[in-house]
């Protein structure tokens, strides 16, 4: 098990937040033969409490536009295969990092047993030909994503204006109709939502908080945010579903949710998401001019904590580029600094796709914080819920040691800085099937058991 892990770390499949572990066999337990608990307990590190290096930090005022920057029209995806590929062996996983460094395939991401690997169209017939020499065994899951892509998204039913805002969770929406819907609960319901723009992104566009509150004094308070990486668009769709059961049926809800101050960032990376609808679905990062002809930041690898180390790359031309330095882009600047102002967090919720993991602190390394008994507990009980829900499995566990480090992630920023007790980084559905590319009416049964499981969370925050 150990050594299928070191494989994969090689990987650094770079698609995902950490994930992996293998549903059938959480890591937990694998381990637990050699040590009481698989991962080094470990406390928030000293130099946390120093104040953080900022590099190249723009000003409010500083906009840089450059949609100059856009290729002619839009990526496709004709020919391009998704294949589930064994990694029983370690001689598959350096064939598959030579075939990465040659730019036949990417990697999507995987666990200890398979890799989700995209093949080039014109890669198709010499990876296969490489996987039967090599007697690599693998399924094609997609046959054609421009296919795929294209079919994911029905186009969105023209409503009248009747309801006062275009939001559906039948499809994926542009960001226009997310920021209207925001809008509109403030006007609707004005003594339960509000919503402040927090900053801006890199290209001016707006970052919008929806509070959820009875402004009961002495409330808790929660931040559940979602798209911080562009292409996986179930995060703020299940966000925005979310809000609506709470807001909608707030009288019939629970007291942890009821009195609680709640706070909903959909989409945290604003540009990204734009130019994953317009250009390349399978855009990750946000649209930071880069160095020469690379672009972006992955702002998953760009929080506060253990900034730069391990899972986090240097390289502007990588999917996990950690930016000049922690909080060095727009947006996780304009989180912190809205996230600094509000006192009582209890807890933290970061929506990513995909793989189906509930994944708690610390994302920098297989170490585990020293209440990791609690968080483990509460993630135990959000998946239960999930299957109570009538939803699939998802796996728990240590971001780090659930497959390999990555650090820079908001949840150990919201945990090791922010001490917010349950932080934790849950990636959605699927485990493969369509990846990112998930169709949307898969959006409401996630939604449904993301919620399930975000009330067994809030559930704990309220009491904690
Ligand atoms: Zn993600």
């Amino acid at each position: 098990m150990k050594f299928a892990l070191c494989l994969l770390a090689l990987l650094n499949l770079g698609a995902l937040r950490p994930v992996g572990g293998r549903a059938s066999a959480p890591i937990s337990t694998a381990a637990l033969e050699e040590l009481a608990y698989p991962f080094d307990v470990e406390a928030v590190s000293a130099e946390a409490q120093q104040p953080q290096v900022r590099v190249q930090r723009p000003g409010d005022n500083e906009v840089a536009l450059v949609e100059e920057d856009l290729p002619q029209g839009r990526v496709y995806y004709n020919g391009s295969q998704l294949w589930k590929v064994l990694v029983d062996k370690r001689e598959n996983i350096e064939l598959l990092v030579t075939l990465r460094e040659d730019k036949d395939i990417s990697m999507w991401g995987g666990n200890s047993t398979t890799v989700d690997v995209l093949v080039k169209p014109n890669s198709v017939e010499k990876v296969r030909k490489i996987f039967k020499d090599n007697k690599v065994g693998f399924d094609i899951v997609i046959e054609d994503l421009q296919k795929v892509i294209d079919e994911e998204n029905p186009a969105v039913i023209e409503l009248d204006d009747r309801r006062g805002h275009r939001l559906t969770w039948q499809a994926y929406h542009r960001l226009t109709d997310i920021h209207g819907y925001l809008d509109y609960l403030a006007e609707t319901y004005p003594d339960l939502c509000s919503v402040q723009t927090i900053g801006q992104s890199v290209l001016g566009k707006d970052i919008k908080v929806l509070k959820v509150s009875n402004g009961k004094p002495g409330n808790k308070a929660m931040w559940v945010d979602g798209g911080i990486h562009a292409r996986e668009w179930i995060s703020p769709s299940t966000v925005t579903y979310i809000i609506n059961q709470f807001v909608t049926n707030i009288e019939s809800e629970p007291a942890s949710i009821q009195n609680m101050d709640w706070y909903f960032a959909p989409v945290l990376n604003p540009d990204g998401y734009e130019y994953s609808h317009t250009v390349d679905r399978l855009w990750r990062k946000n649209r930071a001019r880069g160095v020469g002809q690379c672009s972006g930041t992955d702002l998953n690898r760009n929080f506060g904590y253990r900034w730069g180390g391990k899972g986090s790359s240097k390289n502007p031309c990588t999917e996990t580029y950690g930016g000049s330095g922690p909080f060095s882009e727009p947006e996780t600047a304009s989180v912190e600094r809205f996230i600094r102002s509000i006192q009582n967090w209890k807890a933290y919720i970061s929506f990513h796709s995909y793989g189906q993991y509930i994944l708690y602190p610390w994302g920098y390394d297989r170490v585990v914080p020293p209440d990791y008994k609690d968080l483990e507990a509460v993630a135990r009980r959000a998946a239960q819920a999930i299957r109570t829900a009538g939803g699939p499995s998802y796996t728990i566990g240590p971001a780090g040691g659930t497959l390999y480090p990555a650090s820079g992630g908001s949840d150990d920023w919201a945990k090791g800085v922010m001490k917010m007790k349950y932080a934790y980084t849950i990636e959605l559905r699927d485990s493969g099937r369509f990846g990112f590319v998930l169709p949307a009416n898969y959006i409401q049964p996630t939604a449904r058991e993301a919620l399930a499981a975000l009330k067994v969370i809030a559930e704990a925050a309220y009491l904690a």
